[in-house]
């Protein structure tokens, strides 16, 4: 399978359409070989640039979409525009319904107790014969992963989904990818509260017209200090833009 990947501070995010990020995590979910996908945002970027050690996860990913309207300005600045955002939350219920079809099974792994069994709840209503094959909720000890790995592994689930928040599910996710026999792990932050409807996804106009940072921080009025990062990213990619151009022109 070959990627089409742009940097943007030193992430390779892919530059896929929706519609084929969903058919390459179907391939990925049926294929044996246990898979990671990403879902970057500004934030995640942000937080990658100055800690190598989660650059490295998600540049280790098997696909790693441009989640979030800064990551498509970005991808535009830096002169190689992403067709389109290719948000998680999205990717994961195209996901599940060609599960439910499947009867793949499904882990839901993270946020807080109770939520996962609320979600899987709704999941089983808005899918007959979907197979949500195990739930744990995401505040554990260190001492409590190899449990939960093995629960995991024990459910025969073939998709993980590890919704802890960046980059503590990155960082999971890449820790356990050897021990756990699942085709593929997704870190997928708020999606269970989502689909449990503990937190909403903010109405198809907002999202249509790529406002949905704004609605998130009406809701939460809370989330100011984590959305100060999307212009300070947008001025971090210009100045590396600048950089990189530099760099070329004394090349030449
Ligand atoms: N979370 C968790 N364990 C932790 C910290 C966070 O399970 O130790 C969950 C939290 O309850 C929430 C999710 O991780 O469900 C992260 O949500 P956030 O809104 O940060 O996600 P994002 O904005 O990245 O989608």
């Amino acid at each position: 399978m070959s990627r089409k990947t742009i940097d943007i501070l030193g992430v390779q995010v892919d530059s896929i359409e929706f519609e084929k990020a969903v058919d390459v995590a179907e391939s990925l979910m049926k294929s044996e070989k246990t898979s990671m996908i990403f879902t970057p945002n500004p934030e995640i970027i942000m937080c990658a640039k100055d800690d190598g050690e989660l650059r490295s996860i998600l540049n280790a990913a098997d696909l790693c979409t441009a989640d979030g309207i800064g990551v498509v300005y970005a991808s535009r600045i830096m002169g190689k525009p992403v067709p389109e955002r290719v948000a998680g939350f999205d990717v994961v219920c195209a996901l599940l319904e060609r599960a439910a079809k499947s009867g793949t099974g499904v882990f839901l792994f993270g946020a807080k107790p109770g939520v996962a069994e609320i979600a899987k709840k709704n999941l089983e209503e808005k899918h007959p014969g979907i197979k949500i094959v195990g739930t744990h909720d995401g505040y554990f000890k260190e001492e409590d992963e190899a449990d939960i790995v093995t629960q995991i592994n024990e459910s025969g689930a073939q998709l993980l989904l590890v919704c802890l928040g960046a980059p503590k599910q990155e960082k999971w996710i890449a820790k356990h990818k050897d021990e756990l026999n699942v085709n593929l792990c997704m870190g997928v932050g708020g999606t269970l509260d989502v689909l449990a409807g503990t937190a909403k996804r903010a109405p198809k106009l907002f999202i249509r017209l790529n406002l949905e940072w704004f609605y998130r921080l009406l809701k939460q009025p809370t989330r100011i200090g984590r959305m100060m990062v999307l212009p300070k990213f947008i001025l971090v990619v210009k100045k590396d833009k600048k950089e990189k151009a530099k760099l070329e022109r004394k090349k030449k």
